[in-house]
């Protein structure tokens, strides 16, 4: 074993998924800082359907964990299922009605999930209770049918 993998990031899109491969470490700094910067590039183009592809990953701290938090939030964020335009919560919580056209209807913007989690992540998802909270598929080839099915 030579030196820890240097983290890299690359983006490519299949079909209409953007498939993010991460590799390396996933620790503060750079690592969560391009991250940050690709699911806002991705949702900035409009790109909803994104696969986190996590084969290489060496190494995921809780930092990086809070980071992937941060970016299912911002994908899955809650939108008029209507209009599409951005909702908010009133003080109790509740959402309030669509700022732009009155609907009650609510969906998800998009679709973030995670795939081929090697032990460490694994074990991480799985000890932080986080496996059930993040769409996570052993293989690119599952993630990506998965997509399609929720088409
Ligand atoms: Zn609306």
């Amino acid at each position: 074993m030579g030196e820890a993998m240097e983290f890299k990031l690359s983006t490519r899109r299949l079909d209409t998924v953007s498939v993010v491969d991460l590799a390396g470490r996933i620790t503060a700094g750079e690592a969560l800082t391009a991250l940050r910067q690709t699911i806002r590039d991705e949702v900035a183009k409009g790109h909803n359907r994104i696969l986190l592809n996590l084969k290489d990953v060496s190494y995921i701290d809780s930092s990086g964990l809070g980071e992937l938090i941060m970016a299912l939030g911002t994908v899955t964020q809650t939108i008029c299922g209507k209009c599409g335009a951005t909702v908010f919560k009133d003080e109790d919580g509740n959402w309030d009605n669509c700022p732009q056209c009155e609907s009650k209807e609510r969906k998800a913007w998009g679709e973030l999930k995670l795939s081929n989690p090697g032990r460490q992540v694994t074990d991480l998802l799985q000890f932080t209770k986080l496996y059930s909270v993040f769409d996570v598929h052993e293989s690119e080839t599952d993630a990506l049918a998965s997509f399609k099915k929720s088409r």
